[in-house]
C-alpha cells in the first residue's frame, strides 16, 4: 500500500489564530519551549499509562525522557519525546484544528480581546494552543510522530502560512520529534540555538517535569594525568581542563506536591500551577497538604485567579490530575472534585491507588471518594478563613460555580450559603455575607427577602420593595442568571425562609377587606380590559407610592428567569402575572370616582392600558406598545400643565 499524503489547510480559525499569536506573543518568545515541553510531558504520561495494559507495545523503550538538541549552523531548535505519539488522523485533528471544543467561545473571545487590542497570554493558555506558538520563532515547522503499535509514522510540515503538507513515513522510534527552522533572530534578542539560554529557559519553566529533559551539551571536563602533556621533568604544561560533549539532564525533575511545603519556593508552585493549568496568571490560592490517616496522600491544590471562558461548559475539563506514586494516572479527573469545584486546578497523588484503575472503577471506589470528601472540607475551610478583600476577589470570578454548586450538594448546602456575598438595599454596593443580613434583621422581620433581575440600579428603586423598605426590611439583590438557582435550591439559611419580594403575599400590611371591596367592580372592569394579559388585578400590600407592579404567585418562575429561558432560546410557559394596584394612590381613587359616575369613560381604558405599562416599565421590562404609551402620556402631561 502506498503512503498517504495530502496538504490541508488549516481551519480557518486555526490561521487566524497563528497570526494572533506570532503577533501578541512576540515578547514573550521563549515560552514555546516550555509549551513544547508540557506537551512531550503530557504524552510520556499517556504511554505510561497505556503500557500498564499493553506492556508489548513498549517493549524495549521505556526509558521515557525527552530531548533538546540543536543546530547553530543550521538555525534548527529540536525537541523530541518516546511518548505516544499521534497516528496520520491525530495530526489532522490536533494539529490542524483546535484541539478545544468550544470554537465559538473561542472566536468570541479573540474577538473581544481584538477590541480591547491585546490577545494576553492568559487567553491563549486557555484555549490550549501550545503548539502553535513554535510559529513565534519558527518559519517551518516539522512533526514526526509515530504511535504505539502504528506501522506508519506520520511527517507534518508547515510554514504556518496557511496550509500544511502531512504524509506517512517511515518511523523506527515511537514518538514524536519537532524540528524547528527558526527565523534569524533580531539584534538583541535570544539565540534558541544557544545551550545556555536553553538551560536557563528549562530550568525557568520547565524544572518539576517529571522526566528527564537531556541536552547534548559543551562540558569541560579535567584532562586526566596520563593524558596531559608535560615538560622534561614529568610536570603537567598547558590546558587543565578540555571541552568534551555530554548528555546532561536540565531540570531536577522534582514533584514538588510530595516535597515539604517549606521546601517549595513562591515561584516553584507558580510555574507548577502554570505547567498543569496552561493558565498564565498567578494563582489566587494554594492549598498544599499531606492527608494522614488511614491511608496518606499528597494534595496540591490551585484557585486560579481568573475563571475561564469557559467555566459552566458541560465539554470542559476538570483541573485535577491523579498521580499514584508520582506515576501519572490520568488528567481531567472528575471524581476527584464535585463538578462544581472543577475550576480547581491541582493533582492528587495517592500511593494506595492501583495503577490499573478506570474511571468506571475510580467512581466507586472508597479511597477515592474519601479523598473528595477531604479535599472538599480542605478548599471550604480555606473559603472560609480568606481575608474578605481575596475572598471577594476569588467570588466575583467564581461565585457563579459555588451556587451553580447548591442544588448540586445537599451535604454542604448551608456551607456553600454561608460563602454567598450579595449586595442589599442597605449595602450601600458592598457585599454582605447572609449571616450579617441575619444579624441585622429588625426583630419583626422573620424572613430573608430577595429580588432577582437584571440591573441593580432597576433592583434597587423597585416599587416592589416600597413597603419593605418602608419597614425598614433589607432586600438581597441578585442580579447574577445563577442566582435563579440559588433560590430555587436554598429555600432557607439559618431556619429563615428566603422569600421573594415579587412573588406571593408579602403579609406585610393588611388592607381590610371592606375597603378591598369598594374596588372590586373596579379592577374586575380593568382586568377585563387587559384581558389574557394579567392573570388577576389586584390590591397591593407591596406599593407605598407607586401606583402598579407586577407580581407573582410563590411557586412560579421569576420575571427575570423567564427573560433567562427566553433569551437562551428556550420554551418557557406562559406566564401570567397580577397587576397589582396601589389603592392609596390618587390616581385609583380618581379612577374609581369616574368609573362610578360614568363607566364608559374612554379614559378607563386608556388608563388600564397605562397601569399595565408603567407596571411593566418600573422593572425595567418591554411593553407591548410603546407608541401608545407615549402618545397617552403626551396628552396627559399637554392636560396637566
Ligand atoms: P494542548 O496541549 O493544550 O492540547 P497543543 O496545540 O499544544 O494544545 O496540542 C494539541 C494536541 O496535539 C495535544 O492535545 C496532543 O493531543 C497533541 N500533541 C501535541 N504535542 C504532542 C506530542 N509531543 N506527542 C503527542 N501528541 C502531541
Amino acid at each position: 500500500m502506498s503512503n498517504k499524503k495530502e496538504t490541508c489547510e488549516f481551519k480557518t480559525e486555526v490561521q487566524q489564530l497563528l497570526h494572533l499569536i506570532i503577533n501578541s506573543l512576540y515578547s514573550n518568545r521563549e515560552i514555546f519551549i516550555r509549551e513544547l515541553i508540557s506537551n512531550a510531558s503530557d504524552a510520556i504520561d499517556k504511554a505510561r499509562f497505556r503500557e500498564q495494559t499493553e506492556p508489548a507495545l513498549f517493549e524495549g523503550d521505556n526509558d521515557y525522557h525527552i530531548r533538546i538538541s540543536t543546530d547553530p549552523e543550521k538555525k534548527i531548535f529540536e525537541i523530541s519525546d518516546n511518548g505516544i505519539g499521534m497516528t496520520y488522523d491525530e495530526v489532522n485533528e490536533n494539529i490542524g484544528t483546535i484541539a478545544r471544543s468550544g470554537t465559538k467561545a473561542f472566536m468570541d473571545a479573540i474577538e473581544r480581546s481584538k477590541e480591547s487590542n491585546a490577545l494576553t497570554p492568559e487567553l491563549i493558555g486557555q484555549f490550549g494552543v501550545g503548539f502553535y506558538s513554535a510559529f513565534i520563532v519558527a518559519e517551518k515547522i516539522i512533526l514526526l510522530t509515530r504511535a504505539p503499535g502504528a506501522e506508519k509514522g506520520v511527517r507534518w510540515e508547515s510554514d504556518g502560512k496557511g496550509s500544511y503538507l502531512i504524509e506517512e513515513v517511515e518511523k523506527e522510534s515511537r514518538g514524536t520529534t519537532i524540528t524547528l527552522h527558526l527565523k534569524e533572530p533580531e539584534e538583541g534578542e535570544q539565540n534558541f540555538t544557544d545551550e545556555y539560554t536553553i538551560r536557563h529557559i528549562v530550568k525557568k519553566h520547565s524544572d518539576f517535569v517529571t522526566y528527564p529533559i537531556i541536552m547534548n551539551v559543551e562540558k569541560s571536563e579535567p584532562i586526566p594525568e596520563n593524558e596531559r602533556i608535560k615538560d622534561a621533568d614529568g610536570k603537567p604544561l598547558g590546558e587543565a581542563f578540555r571541552k568534551v560533549r555530554a548528555d546532561e539532564t536540565l531540570n531536577s525533575m522534582k514533584a514538588i506536591w510530595a516535597k515539604n511545603k517549606e521546601d517549595v519556593t513562591d515561584e516553584e508552585y507558580e510555574e507548577f500551577y502554570r505547567h498543569i493549568s496552561h493558565n498564565w496568571d498567578k494563582p489566587l490560592e494554594i492549598l498544599h497538604k499531606r492527608f494522614e490517616g488511614v491511608t496518606e496522600y499528597d494534595a496540591l491544590l490551585f484557585i486560579p485567579s481568573k475563571a475561564p471562558f469557559d467555566l459552566f461548559r458541560p465539554e470542559r475539563k476538570h483541573g485535577m490530575q491523579l498521580y499514584c506514586k508520582r506515576v501519572f494516572i490520568m488528567d481531567d479527573c472528575k471524581e476527584l472534585l464535585p463538578e462544581y469545584l472543577g475550576f480547581i486546578q491541582g493533582v492528587v497523588d495517592a500511593p494506595d491507588l492501583n495503577l490499573n484503575v478506570s474511571r468506571e472503577i475510580l467512581q466507586e471506589d472508597r479511597l477515592v471518594r474519601n479523598i473528595r470528601k477531604n479535599l472538599v472540607k480542605k478548599i471550604f475551610g480555606m473559603l472560609e478563613e480568606m481575608p474578605q478583600e481575596k475572598y471577594e476577589e476569588f467570588y466575583n470570578e467564581f461565585g457563579q460555580a459555588l451556587k451553580a454548586g447548591l442544588p448540586m450538594d445537599f451535604e454542604n448546602r448551608e456551607r456553600i450559603a454561608s460563602l454567598l456575598r450579595y449586595k442589599t438595599t442597605k449595602s450601600d454596593g458592598k457585599y454582605v455575607t447572609l449571616d450579617e443580613y441575619i444579624e441585622r434583621m429588625p426583630e419583626d422581620q422573620k424572613e430573608i427577602y430577595y429580588i432577582t433581575g437584571e440591573n441593580m440600579k432597576s433592583l434597587i428603586n423597585s416599587p416592589l420593595l416600597e413597603s419593605l423598605k418602608a419597614r425598614d426590611y433589607e432586600v438581597l439583590l441578585m442580579v447574577d442568571p445563577v442566582d435563579e438557582w440559588v433560590t430555587q435550591s436554598l429555600h432557607e439559611y439559618k431556619e429563615k425562609k428566603l422569600k421573594s419580594a415579587e412573588k406571593g403575599d408579602l403579609e406585610l400590611d393588611k388592607v381590610d377587606d371592606e375597603k378591598k371591596g369598594e374596588y372590586s367592580t373596579l379592577f374586575k372592569f380593568i382586568k377585563e380590559k387587559l384581558n389574557e394579559r394579567v392573570k388577576e388585578v389586584v390590591v397591593s400590600n407591596r406599593l407605598k407610592e407607586s401606583v402598579a407592579c407586577l407580581s407573582a404567585d410563590d411557586y412560579a418562575m421569576s420575571a427575570y428567569m423567564e427573560k433567562i429561558l427566553k433569551a437562551s432560546g428556550q420554551e418557557t410557559p406562559e406566564q401570567k402575572r397580577s397587576l397589582e394596584l396601589n389603592i392609596s394612590h390618587p390616581l385609583i381613587q380618581k379612577m374609581k370616582h369616574i368609573f362610578e359616575t360614568d363607566t364608559t369613560n374612554p379614559l378607563l381604558t386608556d388608563y388600564s392600558e397605562m397601569l399595565l405599562d408603567i407596571a411593566i416599565v418600573s422593572e425595567g421590562g418591554k411593553i407591548d406598545n410603546p407608541a401608545r404609551f407615549s402618545k397617552l402620556m403626551g396628552d396627559m402631561m399637554a392636560k396637566s400643565i
